[in-house]
């Protein structure tokens, strides 16, 4: 009963972070409004939800990323330390350009070591193809590095010993654009309480990197209904990266 009613409270304060606090609902839009992509939640089959491909630290090389993990893999800072199967480091180019940044690991993501491998990661995976951005191309990070249990929301106290973590990956990765996915990693990030609604749309600084806000896959596949908003959040994505390396090469 608890989850359903944590569901039902977590559709709700998205819905209040894009229409405010007026309610509305309206099907036949939201269905009209999926359609008109190609990306579509049935797409998504629920077999390959992980290929069960598992991170192995052994197959990394020896440079400064990898063996920052190497350092950081086994810490029990936070209780989180002791309940994880995995520590979910992140996944991607060391020479990332572009980053994104998630809440904490889930249950596939505990599994298997592996950033976004369930079915949000696999909506990642389609909403970086629609802007023609390979997975493997860039960073994907988490602000939590272990799963919290029943996949409850990061504590205060669990962010503040990661966020180090998460700093030295950027630092160490230098991206060019920095992408918060959901109210939960901005809120953290940027150390407000804003909605999404008031941080989407608009260039933050992190760490010294351009970071533009969006929502998290998985509440699109919550409410499609996001599904516009976040394609057209990840036009500007690749729109602000384009211009800052051309900016870049220019100088
Ligand atoms: N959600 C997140 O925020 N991170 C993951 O790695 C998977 C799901």
């Amino acid at each position: 009963m608890d989850q359903i009613l944590k569901k039902i409270a977590n559709f709700l304060r998205e819905y209040q972070d894009i229409y405010g606090k007026e309610m509305f609902v309206d099907d036949t839009k939201i269905s009209q409004m999926a359609d008109q992509f190609s990306i579509t939640v049935d797409e998504m089959d629920d077999d390959s939800i992980t290929s069960e491909k598992i991170f192995k630290l052994e197959d990394q090389p020896e440079t400064p990323l990898w063996n920052f993990m190497r350092q950081i893999k086994d810490c029990t800072k936070c209780p989180l330390g002791h309940t994880r199967t995995k520590f979910v480091f992140g996944d991607g180019s060391e020479k990332a350009e572009i980053m994104f940044i998630g809440e904490a690991p889930g249950a596939d993501e505990d599994r298997t070591g592996i950033p976004f491998v369930g079915r949000a990661g696999q909506l990642l995976n389609k909403l970086l193809a629609h802007i023609k951005v390979n997975r493997e191309d860039v960073f994907i990070a988490n602000i939590l590095k272990c799963r919290p249990p029943n996949n409850r929301d990061p504590q205060p106290a669990e962010v503040k010993e990661c966020l180090p973590y998460l700093h030295k990956q950027i630092e160490l990765i230098q991206p060019k654009v920095i992408v918060s996915l959901g109210r939960i990693a901005a809120q953290n990030l940027l150390n407000t309480t804003a909605t999404l609604k008031q941080l989407r749309e608009r260039l933050w600084q992190y760490q010294g990197v351009t970071m533009i806000v969006t929502y998290h896959p998985a509440a699109i596949l919550r409410n499609m209904g996001l599904l516009n908003q976040t394609i057209e959040d990840f036009k500007f994505i690749h729109k602000t990266y384009q211009e800052i390396r051309q900016r870049q090469k220019s100088v």
